[in-house]
């Protein structure tokens, strides 16, 4: 049977054996973390020491860590809970924002990308002469790895007296976190167990719940916490791992791909190490998908929506391409990669542009 190499690491990545670990152990306790007794006690003392994990992991004190059910719930809540006064803030978004920051509300108004996919920080500045508003920009993008000029980006915000919501669901674990009011961050991208997230908050009094119930998480996220969840979250972002080698890895494959005709987008920016968005002119990212899978790889098209098909990529569309933006694979990698599944991988889609007889080069 042929073998299966998983390169979709951007889309989920495997629960680490350290996460799985905590995720079994937190199952095993019996207890809410709102009831008073012994296993209620043992339970909040578990997700207490969760939030202080995730809390050194992201440089800020546990009670600016709000447990969410992933990064898309973490954007929500800051996009609709923000406040600085009783007035909603405007919000603004990079074009080239995850669906779950285009979708946060309905009033999001996109600021411009350059040809790399990098915010246009002229642009931002002038959408913010208008007045404060709640920016949402991402830390790195989820197609291209493009990574965002935060520091910048959180200049203009301050000057212009608004508040930076950063979506590091991408970034976490992969370089250093943003100084922002809201970061999001998502468990299932760096290890830990889908369905658990978090919104560190720099002034938590400048968020207001849009879940209430019992008042959990300090009264800004209600609902019974996700303890095996946020204790595989907390394992995950306990671990190191080497994102230099990988970095070496995806610049030899792209340095092979381009050799045969491939076209690397994002590639003038400073971009995450394990993500590469590689164009081949002319053949439908679906083809190219079902081609890799047929030889057992396992990569994503620019944007698959939930119901499985693929799109044309709204993040390459906003760079310019054209109908390059619908010719795009993503391959991401992550630091278990092995140079074996490179090289397997740099010799199937070589074979399959031979075949598509878009084969340039050796
Ligand atoms: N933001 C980015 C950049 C992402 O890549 C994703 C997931 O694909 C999300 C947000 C949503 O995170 P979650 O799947 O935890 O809801």
């Amino acid at each position: 049977m042929k073998s299966r190499i998983y390169l979709d690491h951007a889309a989920t990545t495997p629960v680490s054996s350290a996460a799985r670990a905590a995720v079994a152990e937190a199952l095993c306790l019996v207890g809410n973390p709102s009831s008073v007794h012994g296993g209620g006690r043992a339970a909040n003392a578990l997700l207490e020491a969760a939030r202080d994990g995730v809390a050194r992991f992201a440089g800020v004190a546990a009670s600016q860590v709000i447990f969410t059910s992933g990064g898309t719930e973490a954007i929500a809540l800051a996009a609709n809970g923000a406040r600085l006064g009783p007035e909603r803030l405007r919000y603004l978004v990079g074009a080239t924002e995850h669906s779950a920051v285009l979708q946060a509300r309905d009033d999001a108004a996109a600021v411009p990308v350059d040809a790399c996919g990098v915010i246009d920080l002229d642009s931002l500045a002038a959408a913010l002469a208008n007045g404060p508003a709640l920016v949402a920009v991402q830390a790195a993008n989820n197609e291209t790895g493009v990574i965002q000029p935060l520091a910048d980006v959180a200049a203009l915000v301050r000057s212009a007296g608004g508040l930076l919501l950063v979506d590091a669901v991408q970034a976490a674990g992969k370089m250093p976190l943003p100084d922002a009011d809201f970061t999001a961050i998502s468990a299932h991208k760096l290890g830990g167990p889908p369905g658990i997230g978090v919104l560190i908050v720099r002034d938590p009094e400048s968020l207001i719940a849009r879940q209430r119930g019992g008042g959990q998480e300090r009264g800004h996220r209600g609902g019974t916490p996700n303890l095996p969840g946020i204790a595989g979250f907390a394992a995950a972002v306990a671990e190191n791992h080497d994102w230099a080698a990988v970095a070496a890895r995806r610049t030899a494959l792209e340095a092979r791909l381009k050799a045969a005709g491939a076209i690397i987008h994002g590639e003038g920016a400073p971009r995450l190490p394990g993500i590469s968005s590689i164009g081949l002119a002319g053949v439908a990212a679906a083809t190219q998908v079902m081609m890799l899978d047929l030889e057992g790889f396992m990569v994503s098209a620019g944007a698959a929506c939930s119901s499985g098909k693929v799109k044309s990529s709204h993040v390459l569309t906003a760079m310019g391409l054209g109908a390059a933006a619908a010719e795009a694979i993503r391959v991401s990698l992550s630091p278990a990669t092995t140079d074996g599944d490179i090289d397997a991988f740099a010799a199937a889609w070589l074979a399959m542009a031979a075949r598509l007889g878009r084969r340039v080069g050796a």
